[in-house]
């Protein structure tokens, strides 16, 4: 069996790896149109602010010893520029040489990702010092700027995961940081009264956040940022971080389903309306896990998830991937912030009648040094105690409280079910009664 995967980062990669286990002989071929695969996407923000210190450790697998560990033909600076289902075979570009060739394929997963969105603002042509980040050569770029021209002033558009990450780090290197986002919040899957803890926490920690804004154009080749508002900024480096557009040229072109936001279309076993080629990751449109809708969620965890899944179904182990809940976590400074399932707002938006609790217990036990508030806030169902979501925001202990509320939902428990988990507990780590019990006790 030939198989081929377009994609060599997170979904590909992994994909690759799990069809070597599952089959010694089959013939594999990854395409990588960058220079770099299976790198540590998640990881670019940290190398940036130096908390990374060694640009190796990005690189979690070369192609050669990934080429080698799982006998895989990975070609690198190849892009795939067209497919031809009929024929069942591939167009690939040397982005090097740029001659094309044709290579066939049995069996074809997609895993091409998503890319920053950049809109067409006045002046970004012109803005000498405007980057986004996306991959390695991104990063390299970023960094040998801040290194080289000393910025002394960032402007950080878009206040998502991707843009606090970066905004703290470059902090870090020591800029002064304004944080431009057109919401009247930062970090959309949070509400906005737990996102309100983070606009307090950023400003003491000298970020400037300008909310209900956004940009109107850049002038003098980016040097000044003009918001919609009329706040006139003027900068030296400028971070456009306000999403991602699936990549979905190829599929489209190829005549594979699309949804309204531009993923690509699978079912639950990750094939296209194509049977014989597979879609995985950031490019492709999921179900929402809580309310079946369609949804975009570009993380690693289902990337990696479907990356395995895809390879055990063309092997006919009928995995079924049952959608994302979108569990997340991010490092805001000193806070945390995480996030499982659908918060009110969506919930508001989909007309789906909830309940909410609000806790603030300690981190671990309050007469054991460092304990320190966690803001839990609990959404679900008052009748049947479906828990639809939960959100945390603290300096502490954030990570175990979600996870334990991700895999609660996963399992099926309810709201009922919260006071009745027997979790670890010494001072140094919880309390007796742990936060998750806590607020199951106020939610039942
Ligand atoms: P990617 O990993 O993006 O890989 C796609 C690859 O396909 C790319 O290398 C691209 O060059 C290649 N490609 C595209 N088209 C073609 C073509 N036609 N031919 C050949 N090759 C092609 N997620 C988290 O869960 N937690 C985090 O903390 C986190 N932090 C992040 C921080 C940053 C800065 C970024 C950019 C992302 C972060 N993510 C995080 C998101 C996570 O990295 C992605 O969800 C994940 O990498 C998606 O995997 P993928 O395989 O779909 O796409």
């Amino acid at each position: 069996k030939k198989i081929v995967i377009v994609g060599g980062v997170a979904g590909g990669s992994t994909a690759a790896a799990r069809l070597r286990r599952l089959d010694e002989h089959a013939e594999i071929v990854m395409f990588e149109k960058g220079e770099h695969i299976s790198f540590a996407n998640c990881g670019l923000p940290y190398y940036i602010g130096e908390t990374i210190k060694d640009r190796q450790k990005l690189l979690v697998q070369t192609v050669e010893s990934m080429a080698s560990r799982y006998k895989l033909d990975i070609r690198t600076f190849s892009e795939v520029i067209q497919i031809n289902r009929e024929k069942r075979s591939l167009v690939v570009r040397n982005v090097q040489t740029n001659e094309k060739y044709e290579e066939t394929f049995d069996e074809l997963i997609l895993s091409p990702g998503a890319r920053p969105i950049v809109p067409p603002i006045p002046g970004i042509e012109d803005a000498a010092a405007l980057f986004t980040l996306r991959n390695i050569p991104d990063t390299d770029r970023i960094k040998s700027f801040i290194d080289n021209e000393k910025p002394k002033h960032a402007v950080v558009v878009g206040g998502g995961f991707i843009g606090l990450e970066m905004a703290e780090n470059l902090h870090e290197r020591g800029m002064e940081v304004t944080v431009v986002e057109m919401a009247e919040q930062v970090m959309a899957p949070l509400d906005y009264e737990m996102a309100a803890i983070i606009h307090k926490h950023l400003k003491e920690k000298g970020i400037h956040l300008l909310l209900n804004d956004g940009v109107k154009s850049f002038e003098e080749n980016g040097t000044k940022v003009i918001t919609q508002n009329g706040t006139e900024i003027t900068t030296d480096f400028i971070l456009l971080s306000i999403g991602v557009r699936p990549e979905n040229e190829l599929a489209k072109e190829a005549g594979l389903d699309v949804g309204k936001r531009g993923g690509i279309q699978v079912n639950e076993y990750l094939q296209t309306n194509d049977p014989n080629i597979y879609a995985i990751g950031d490019a492709i449109e999921v179900k929402d896990y809580m309310n079946g809708q369609p949804a975009m969620v570009p993380l690693a965890w289902p990337a990696n998830r479907q990356g395995r899944a895809v390879a055990d179904n063309i092997y006919g182990k009928k995995v079924s991937y049952k959608g994302t809940l979108g569990t997340s976590i991010a490092k805001v400074f000193d806070y945390t912030v995480a996030v499982t399932g659908n918060n009110e707002k969506t919930l508001d938006r989909l007309g789906i009648s909830h309940e909410v609790v609000h806790v603030h217990p300690v981190s671990h036990a309050g007469y054991y040094p460092g304990a320190s508030p966690i803001a839990l806030k609990l959404v679900f169902d008052k009748v049947t105690g479906t828990i639809y979501g939960a959100q945390a925001v603290g300096k502490e202990g954030v990570d175990k409280r979600i996870d334990i509320i991700a895999t609660a939902i996963k399992g099926g428990l309810t709201v009922l079910d919260l006071p009745d988990l027997e979790l670890a507990y010494a001072p140094p780590y919880s309390s007796a009664k742990d936060p998750v019990n806590m607020a199951g006790y106020v939610a039942s």
